[in-house]
């Protein structure tokens, strides 16, 4: 079918009248411009499809869309006929995302992501992460420059040149970056040392992996990871020590008491992942490598010290129940206007479902 008059045309277009009402004459000028979509049968159904549900499309347009997506829908075409659009679909699964009595892995570095949004951690996890960008790669090579820092008497040049000799691996957005990004890495080891030479802790590992078990009613706890450095501190106690190297990671005084992923390793040490050097907790620590003149220790109390030393084995289980659950909630944060995901999520303005209305100009749908 057609459409009755040009102005219900869902693509808008005026009619060829209204552009060459004086077709013979040389003098008038066709206008020239991109065409409003891409010319193909998909980009027309979603169009129609957008139009059929546009809050601000007039009764006729709509109408006029519906009618052109019937005629599609009974040609074949993909995605025209409404049982094909996903968003009317019923849930295809809502079991849990793990089956009561599987194990949940945690790791303490995911432990944050889940209880503070877990969509955005389903999403992430499952492919909806960011591409590790150059941030991440000179974070790395600290890091691996710091597996040769046991202590304060690591031997700076050599530091030095692993990093120099490694550093064009990294991609950067532009070539200038190279200097200023360099100097930045190298002055990260150079704070490293500094932070060494002070640290009044003595080193046990570093890189080292654990794995604990966790007994819980409905899953078993899988505690897993692995930490830059664990440390033994004067009264014989375990201290795991992260390093972080990131422009924004340095958390609040108040944050660290209850930052998740401390919480985590001082869980696991409690629950006996380091058995063979200790089992009792001396706290856990960030240091901060990366903005400021020095390194900056940021240490979270021993659990034993606590008002409640059950806290971090009980927010463990808590993101592994989130980790486990059959919903994932969309929960506003601090961090949604850098979340990669947030075009997937139902309340940041961009994830709608595709069969609800497109929201108007000047206000949420
Ligand atoms: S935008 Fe915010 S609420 Fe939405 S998924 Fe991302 S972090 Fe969660």
């Amino acid at each position: 079918m057609g459409f009755e008059d040009a102005s219900a045309r869902p693509d808008g277009a005026g009619a060829p009248s209204e552009v060459a009402d004086e077709a013979g004459d040389p003098e008038v000028e066709i206008p020239v411009g991109r065409p409003p979509r891409a010319l193909t049968l998909a980009s027309l159904v979603a169009e129609l499809r957008t139009v059929v549900v546009g809050s601000a499309e007039t009764p006729s347009r709509r109408r006029a869309a519906a009618a052109e997506l019937a005629r599609l829908a009974a040609a074949g075409v993909p995605g025209a006929h409404p049982d094909e659009w996903w968003g009317l679909l019923p849930l295809s699964d809502d079991r849990p995302l793990i089956d009561e009595g599987e194990p949940v892995k945690v790791t303490p570095s995911s432990m944050e992501s889940a209880l503070r949004c877990s969509l955005r951690w389903l999403l992430e996890r499952h492919g909806g992460a960011a591409p590790a960008g150059p941030a991440q790669g000179i974070g790395n090579l600290v890091h691996a420059a710091a597996m040769l820092a046991e202590d304060a008497n690591a031997d700076r040049e050599k530091l030095v040149e692993y990093v120099a000799a490694r550093f064009d691996s990294i991609e950067l957005a532009a070539q200038w970056l190279a200097g200023p990004e360099h100097d930045r890495a190298q002055s990260m080891v150079d704070k490293l040392l500094r932070w060494l030479a002070v640290n009044p802790r003595r080193l046990l590992a570093i890189e080292h992996e654990f794995t604990v078990m966790l007994e819980d009613e409905r899953n078993p706890i899988q505690l897993t990871g692995r930490v830059d450095r664990l440390e033994v501190d004067e009264d014989g106690r375990l201290v795991v020590i992260d390093l972080k190297t990131g422009k924004t990671t340095a958390v609040s005084s108040a944050d660290v008491a209850e930052n998740a992923q401390l919480g985590g390793y001082q869980a696991a040490i409690d629950a006996g992942a380091f058995d063979d050097y200790g089992r009792e907790s001396g706290g856990a620590a960030l240091v901060q490598l990366g903005p400021g003149k020095d390194a900056r220790e940021q240490m979270q109390v021993p659990l034993t010290e606590a008002t409640d030393p059950q806290w971090a084995d009980s927010m463990v289980r808590r993101t592994a129940a989130a980790m486990a659950a059959s919903t994932f909630s969309a929960v506003a944060n601090s961090r949604c206007r850098i979340c990669p995901v947030r075009t997937s999520c139902p309340i940041s303005g961009k994830g709608r479902q595709v069969v609800e209305p497109t929201p108007l100009p000047d206000g949420p749908a």
